[in-house]
């Protein structure tokens, strides 16, 4: 496809810590036609910098999952692109000079709490937030301390600075939204004691160069975006439209978890199930249709409204499971 008169772009970024399952193949469907359907790009980037949760053929699993259930894209590990490499891992410069460009300002400081240090002294986790509030404690520091500290052998991680405040957006599936960071997780990493770049930079700096204006992904990162938004404004970056979707649940109505091998992308394929099958009945959960049709991500291109979706999370079924065992 050519590309370069394409202004807008979305993106698929699964991260290959423990295979695709029909969670994702949901939320990668829904953000493939978003993009797809308004003649954008689409990018496959994989988010493979926590290195110590990467699994061996992961990232050649995620790949193969992706191109069974029939979604494409412009760009990708596999093929290339203007703005490789599109594995997070190999682009550890771009996210050391953001983080430079943070500490020039000041904007971030060296933190030496472990993980169980926050958990200790936090107060009882924010309700929406499974992550505990940062209490502040090295917040004291300046950059220049962290020389003191590489001096001393101490380990630290680089934290940016959430001063109060909501951040608000238009979110493309839930409307009006607004969060105060300071609240919800607090000061937050941006460059982990590994030297390894954190999640939240590394998204902000690679949707940005990569060009995506539209981010469709799962509601459980709505208390991501504001984080990502004041990284946007440090960084004086385009900040892209942000839509969260609800995700699926299994039948008790707990999120789906990467350990659940019957969900899994890989074993329906490994089991010879049509992928038109799942795309069916991802269909009928996004409530694009009454009918099940056998059908690929194209059919629905300019037969669906993509985010014309159900408010409540999808939850799995017997019968779909039952379904979709059968070849
Ligand atoms: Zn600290």
């Amino acid at each position: 496809m050519d590309t370069q008169h394409l202004s807008g772009a979305g993106r698929l970024a699964p991260s290959p810590t423990g295979g695709l399952h029909l969670g994702h193949a949901r939320t990668f469907l829904i953000a493939w036609l978003a993009a797809r359907s308004q003649g954008d790009r689409v990018v496959l980037r994989v988010e493979d910098i926590d290195a110590g949760r990467v699994q061996v053929g992961m990232i050649e699993e995620a790949i193969f999952d992706l191109q069974w259930l029939g979604l494409d894209w412009d760009e990708g590990p596999d093929i290339g692109g203007p703005h490789a490499p599109y594995l997070q891992s190999r682009r550890p410069e771009l996210y050391n000079e953001a983080l430079d460009r943070l500490k020039s300002q000041e904007l971030v400081y060296p933190c030496t709490c472990t993980r169980s240090d926050i958990a200790r002294m936090a107060s009882a986790p924010h309700l929406t937030d499974a992550e505990p509030l940062y209490p502040g404690t090295c917040r004291h520091r300046s950059v220049a301390d962290a020389s003191h500290l590489a001096a001393e052998g101490q380990l630290f991680a680089w934290r940016f600075r959430v001063n109060p405040g909501q951040i608000s957006w238009v979110d493309g599936f839930q409307g009006p939204l607004s969060i105060d960071p300071s609240q919800v997780g607090g000061d937050f990493v941006v460059g982990r004691s590994t030297g390894e770049p954190a999640y939240q930079l590394a998204v902000v700096v690679d949707d940005e160069d990569m060009g995506i204006t539209e981010v469709v992904r799962g509601d459980d990162l709505v208390s991501s975006t504001p984080r990502q938004i004041l990284l946007y404004q440090a960084l004086e970056l385009p900040i892209p439209a942000f839509t969260h979707v609800p995700l699926v649940v299994d039948f008790e109505g707990n999120k789906l978890s990467k350990r659940n091998r019957a969900i899994k992308l890989s074993s329906l394929s490994a089991a010879d199930v049509d992928p038109r099958r799942v795309v069916a009945w991802l269909a009928l959960g996004c409530g694009w249709t009454n009918e099940f049709t056998l059908s690929d991500p194209c059919d629905w291109l300019n037969n669906c409204r993509p985010l014309d979706l159900p408010t409540t999370p999808w939850k799995l079924t017997p019968q779909m499971l039952r379904d979709l065992r059968v070849s």
